[in-house]
């Protein structure tokens, strides 16, 4: 019997149904085509590689910016039960070394790569790989019209030619029509098959709060304050801002944490740590805090100050919500936060990108003073069109920051009950999360399962989001297995999961329902 995309999403992950594009894209993959996928954070890029890695003879050569996000992507894939490794710059010689000829064995099914990698001895090595597919993962790193431009990105050029006729899958969240058609030149792409998904995501709440009209810090207080327990980001423009909101939340309780690039690395992986074993609640950061994250669930992202532009807007709260359950994002800005931003434009040579980036901020001020829903705003930026979203945004429901931080008690969750199936696509708007409901960060047995989670996690030295994601734990809640058959119907649960972690979750669940 062959093996097809289907299987493998369901016995090896667990998974019921492919979210929209991903057959599409994993189709492309199988047909030996190049694809450029757009798709948004959290709408399972991932998967459009990691099913073809099964599928495919050889080895899935995977180019990661970031050695972090390496290390929790191989994780996850190792728990589930697939030959992966990551070749990074971290490993001692030896290992390397290991690595290295492991790969040109084809011992693994999917190996990840840092571009800054192929300057080396290893970039000669690869044509002796078996490679079936090369993926190039946050594509628009590669294009200087991008909001992400990266140096690195440059040792792309030429793969192609030197890897011979090896499939290319470029993906990124965030290409404009611009940066998309440049990442297909400098990748050297030929006919390549496309995929544009839908970047609106309703499951995220979206608000704008002028700063001046109150007390910011306050604010960003307030609306934490409604967050006990979870995890959330702060971001801010500057080290110092970084540094005292930091500070100024830790005096009144908050467990939060700073990270910027001007911290040690020691530092920054510490505080790193903490947030992805729930150790902290909240990451107080500048853009250095970002890739490097792939924790799905984040409830919130505050901007203190306004970002860059509108793709570096949507990109860092997208970093809220990757489990599909509803998550706060809140912008404060300012015109003096616009002018601020001018002053980081001075290094760029380019005077028309200058202008162009210049420009970028203003568009983003724009969008967050006007009466116009934001996501609709949003998503037309991306050159798609929606109507007004009507219950995931302050325009929309007429409920405004001011609002929520004179409010009292705690937020709770969607009210919503959910079917597995229903996780397919989008999440039906009306799931704002203001709104009163059992999804509670509070639900006692959520809290123990969440217990549970941390300790299985913390003994295999992984984050907590790796054994399983919120989503699976509402779901274990909401379907009550009994035994192991029917916890492997829970979505997200896939045999090797089941294995590891079934027994102790079935355990957790049956003595909550003794008397
Ligand atoms: P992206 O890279 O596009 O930001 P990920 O690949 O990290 O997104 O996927 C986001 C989350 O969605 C992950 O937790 C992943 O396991 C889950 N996911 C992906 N595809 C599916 C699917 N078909 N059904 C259910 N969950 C999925
Ligand atoms: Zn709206």
């Amino acid at each position: 019997m062959t093996l097809t995309p289907e299987a493998v999403l369901r016995e090896v992950f667990g998974y019921e149904c492919f979210r929209p594009g991903q057959l599409e894209v994993i189709e492309a993959v199988l047909a030996g085509r190049d694809c450029i996928a757009v798709m948004p954070t959290g709408a399972g890029k991932s998967l459009t590689f990691q099913v073809p890695a099964r599928l495919m003879p050889g080895t899935v050569l995977v180019l990661s910016p970031l050695i972090s996000l390496m290390k929790d992507q191989v994780d996850a894939l190792l728990d589930v039960g697939f030959r992966a490794t990551a070749i990074n710059s971290s490993l001692p010689r030896e290992e390397w070394l290991e690595r290295v000829e492991g790969l040109v064995r084809g011992d693994y099914e999917v190996a990840y790569l840092a571009p800054e990698a192929l300057g080396g001895s290893l970039r000669s090595r690869l044509g002796d790989a078996p490679l079936s597919l090369v993926v190039v993962d946050e594509a628009h790193c590669i294009s200087q019209w991008g909001h992400d431009f990266r140096p690195s990105y440059r040792r792309l050029r030429g793969l192609r030619e030197e890897l011979g006729d090896i499939p290319i899958l470029a993906l990124t969240a965030t290409a404009t029509r611009t940066v998309a058609r440049d990442i297909l030149r400098q990748l050297g792409m030929r006919s390549p098959s496309g995929y544009k998904g839908s970047f609106f995501r309703p499951n995220l709440v979206i608000r704008c709060r002028k700063k001046g009209e109150g007390n910011t810090r306050r604010e960003i207080l307030a609306l934490i304050r409604r967050y006990e327990g979870d995890s959330g980001i702060v971001y801010c423009l500057s080290r110092r801002s970084v540094e005292s909101t930091t500070e100024f939340l830790r005096q009144r309780g908050v467990r939060a944490v700073a990270y910027h690039a001007g911290l040690s690395d020691r530092e920054r992986n510490e505080a790193q740590e903490a947030f992805a074993r729930d150790d902290a609640d909240v990451v107080v950061a500048t853009i250095a805090f970002g890739m490097g994250i792939d924790k799905s669930n984040v409830r919130f992202v505050i901007h203190r100050d306004m970002p860059t532009d509108i793709e570096s807007w949507y990109q860092e709260m997208g970093r809220a919500g990757r489990d599909g359950l509803p998550s706060e994002c809140i912008l404060f800005y300012s015109w003096a936060d616009v002018k601020a931003r001018e002053r980081f434009l001075s290094e760029i040579e380019s005077p028309e990108i200058r202008k162009e980036k210049q420009e970028a901020t203003v568009r983003l001020f724009r969008v967050a003073d006007a009466d116009v829903c934001r996501h609709r705003a949003i998503v037309s930026h991306f050159g798609e069109e929606i109507e007004p979203c009507g219950s995931s945004c302050d325009v929309c429901t007429g409920v405004h920051v001011t609002d929520q931080v004179t409010e009292l008690g705690p937020v709770t969750r969607s009210s919503t009950r959910r079917r597995p199936d229903s996780r397919r696509g989008h999440r039906a708007p009306g799931t704002d999360a203001g709104t009163a409901g059992e999804r509670s960060p509070s639900h006692p047995l959520f809290q123990k399962l969440r217990t549970l989670r941390k300790r299985l996690a913390d003994e295999q030295g992984v984050p907590a989001y790796i054994v399983f994601s919120d989503q699976v734990l509402w779901d274990m809640i909401e379907f009550q297995p009994s035994t192991l058959g029917q916890m492997l119907d829970v979505p997200g649960v896939g045999p090797a999961k089941l294995e590891r972690y079934g027994d102790d979750f079935l355990r957790a669940l049956k003595e909550d329902r003794l008397p």
